[in-house]
């Protein structure tokens, strides 16, 4: 358990502690009673947005936000999202080691390609062959590097101290980020929906609809996500209701009804991953994204920067690819947050928030979380058997 700063100059502090722990990691581990030995593979970097820009050296926020390097600009073109092939651990090294700057940085830096004068961004494009208009303005010159890069400010965080490091050798071979996150992904995207909702039906549905989705959300001071699937649900139900009745289309009851499936899949225990449900998550988050662009092309509570963010991208291209490999629910990082949060809040109130009181504090505070644990597994519960209420959307073959 380590404590630092959010800046990435602290937090690159504790990349010998952990490479000392994955090289350990490469140790088979046994268990008493059982006569296997089991030998663990590292396989995924397990967080959310900022951490999972510092694991990979991306810039946090900006055009290139997303580890798999899409222009956030180009978010709603699923076309180029789609096509986008995002480069393994060792491809990324290569790409941002490759030109002037990083050959000749001081060493001690770490975002040697943040603010560049014109000559410098001149010797990097020439050293990477990219060719430039001798009048191109610095705007111009750094543009072209952003593109060769897509937000890569320096190597993976795991090469930061030795950039030849056998990855073999730290358990690290097939290591990569998770892109996506089911709880502030959808928590986002869903907020965003509901927001923009009461603007794609008519006027005379349009205050109806507000109070509803009001009342639906609660009054609580801080929205939590699963305020928020909660809320998805109702709405789901209410727009499915007045489609019947022939107040609203059969396309936006079509967008509820898959923000909700999609939000019951991604909170589905790993048992129920099987072939069929990943073909459903594409489908669904294929023409879920569809119906967004297609109802919602000019948000009106919002820019369309921000409601074809980083949750609209995540939800619709990396949630179902992510869902081959591994089970949504236990790629959240919410228990570890809530645990955290706990033993903050603890900390705070009971002693003068120093470190030597935080073991004792955590042991302490494992109890309440428990039971936390126990009343989220059964929100989760509730939420699937009312998900479960709904008639699927029905999906049209593609051609
Ligand atoms: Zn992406």
């Amino acid at each position: 358990m380590g404590r630092s700063g959010p800046t990435d100059e602290e937090q690159l502090g504790y990349i010998d502690t952990r490479i000392e722990d994955l090289k350990a990691s490469t140790t088979p581990v046994s268990i008493d009673e059982i006569p296997v030995k089991f030998d663990d593979i590292n396989r995924f970097f397990h967080g959310d947005g900022p951490a999972q820009e510092f694991e990979e050296g991306q810039q946090k926020g900006g055009h290139y936000q997303c580890v798999c390097g899409i222009d956030v600009r180009r978010n709603n073109d699923l076309v180029h999202a789609f096509r986008i092939q995002p480069l393994s651990m060792s491809e990324k090294k290569e790409l941002v080691t490759s030109g002037y700057t990083w050959k000749t940085k001081n060493p001690g830096k770490v975002k040697p390609y943040q603010n560049l004068k014109v000559d410098s961004l001149r010797k990097e494009l020439s050293s990477r062959g990219q060719e430039y208009e001798e009048t191109a303005l610095k705007d111009e010159l750094k543009e072209s590097l952003d593109k060769i890069l897509h937000g890569m400010q320096r190597v993976h965080s795991l090469l930061y101290k030795n950039e030849d490091e056998d990855l073999s050798k730290i358990n690290c071979k097939n290591y990569e980020t998770l892109k996506a996150e089911p709880l502030h992904d959808i928590k986002g995207h869903a907020k965003n929906i509901l927001d923009e909702l009461p603007h794609l039906v008519s006027k005379v549905e349009r205050d109806e609809l507000e109070k509803f989705i009001q009342a639906a959300l609660g009054n609580a001071d801080e929205v939590r996500g699963s305020d928020i699937r909660k809320a998805v649900i109702l709405v789901t139900k209410y727009i499915e209701d007045k489609q019947v009745r022939g107040k609203v289309s059969e396309d936006i009851s079509t967008l509820m009804k898959t923000l909700a499936e999609i939000s019951h899949i991604s909170y589905l225990h790993d048992v129920y991953r099987c072939p069929k449900r990943v073909l459903r998550l594409y489908n669904i988050t294929f023409l879920h994204g569809l119906l967004c662009i297609k109802l919602i092309s000019k948000p009106k509570t919002m820019t369309q920067r921000k409601f074809y963010g980083r949750y609209y991208h995540n939800v619709v291209v990396h949630l179902p690819e992510q869902y081959r490999i591994i089970s949504l629910y236990s790629s959240n990082t919410e228990s570890q947050e809530r645990v955290f949060n706990a033993i903050r809040r603890i900390t705070k109130s009971t002693s003068s928030n120093g470190l030597e009181k935080l073991l004792e504090m955590s042991s302490s505070d494992y109890m309440q979380k428990k039971k936390q644990d126990f009343h989220l597994s059964h929100l989760i519960l509730k939420f699937q058997n009312w998900a479960s209420l709904f008639p699927l959307v029905e999906i049209q073959s593609f051609h």
